[in-house]
């Protein structure tokens, strides 16, 4: 069962990843080896690629998989081979001082992974797991706390969104934003995170939800999850946001691009007393200015959201039975399926659709 499995690896940032074969080890004790069925295309794929954001080399990337379990080593419980799981991109350890104080997202050691190899390539070059789970590979060894189970009639290609996207997406409202019935809602950035903002937002009942990208074609994914109102986006915005919100701006403001500009639309387009959620991860060299008045004047709160301040192990199922109810739409944020082979092009089509997943044969 050592065999060779396909994957798509980095060797260097800025390159695109190149497909090769990787040899894993069998899980050792607390881990578990399982076959990826499916893995989103998420932007910080892109950034980690390009070296925005930094990661061990070479790596195979892909972090928001879902598959099934093919072993187990010693100590694991509560997972068989054959159990569909979602993997967890943070697992928290539950001893740090994060864990004790409830902020798990937070987690001292949820890094841990990620910096260790796990495989080999065939020239025996030691190879990173992308932010621990190394989803662009047909196979991946993780920790036993990195799977979350799921019941076994959700297709695996929806419940990779569950691992990264939906999460924090859904996160940022329901544990950051605090939305609530009849709050007023926009939503910067209609990615995968975004367009699953949007969703949180009309599962909390927002009653406005006004849902901003220049890229044709999101118009009309946003309405059907539940956008009351469409805008490019652009410097005319927070007045835009105020026309349609009595005046004021908005209760809430998330932000899923990672942009100084598109991080003070954010938090111009709130009303005065209301909040901006930055969901999206910038760049160190990026900075955002605000003038000291306007933070007196306006009383906004400016707040970042990690992972959606989720536990996954908690929240995870809370979102399978949000699917279940028919309240939460994973379907219709996959909007394209490719083979391993052709992940680049979904790397490259990142700001088109919702969500690109690599699909790995059965
Ligand atoms: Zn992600
Ligand atoms: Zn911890």
């Amino acid at each position: 069962m050592s065999g060779r499995v396909p994957a798509a690896v980095l060797y260097a940032a800025g390159e695109p990843l190149r497909l090769t074969e990787l040899t894993l080890p069998e899980p050792g004790p607390g881990q578990v080896r399982v076959r990826m069925a499916a893995t989103g295309v998420c932007h910080s794929d892109k950034s980690l690629a390009s070296g925005m954001l930094r990661h061990e080399l070479p790596v195979v990337l892909g972090h928001e998989g879902a598959g099934r379990v093919v072993a187990v080593g010693d100590g694991v419980t509560g997972l068989a081979p054959g159990d569909p799981v979602v993997l967890n991109w943070s697992p928290a350890c539950r001893e740090c001082w994060w864990c004790r104080h409830e902020e798990p997202w937070l987690c001292a050691d949820a890094a841990a992974a990620a910096q260790r190899p796990y495989a080999r390539l065939a020239d025996g070059t030691e190879v990173y797991p992308g932010l621990g789970v190394g989803g662009f590979g047909a196979e991946t060894v993780v920790s036993a706390s990195a799977c979350v189970p799921v019941p076994a009639d959700l297709p695996l290609t929806e419940a990779a969104l569950l691992g990264c996207a939906v999460l924090t997406g859904v996160g940022a409202v329901r544990n950051v934003a605090r939305v609530k019935p009849g709050d007023s809602v926009v939503v910067i950035g209609l990615g995968g995170v975004g367009l699953a903002a949007v969703q949180g937002a009309r599962m909390a009942g927002a009653a406005e939800i006004i849902a901003v990208d220049p890229a044709p074609g999101k118009a009309e994914l946003a309405r059907r999850f539940g956008a009351t109102d469409v805008l490019p986006g652009g410097p005319g915005l927070a007045k835009q946001v105020r026309d349609r919100t009595g005046g004021r701006g908005a209760d809430h403001a998330i932000e899923c691009v990672g942009r100084p500009e598109t991080i003070r639309a954010a938090w111009s387009s709130t009303r005065r007393g209301g909040q901006a959620v930055v969901v999206g991860v910038g760049a160190r060299t990026e900075a955002v200015t605000f003038h000291a008045l306007e933070l007196h004047h306006f009383a906004r709160t400016l707040t970042a959201s990690v992972y959606g301040n989720t536990d996954p192990v908690r929240d995870i199922p809370s979102l399978v039975a949000d699917w279940r109810a028919g309240r939460l739409d994973l379907a219709g944020l996959v909007t394209d399926r490719v083979p391993l082979d052709r992940v680049n092009e979904a790397m490259d089509r990142l700001g088109m659709g919702a969500r690109s997943v690599v699909v790995f044969p059965d």
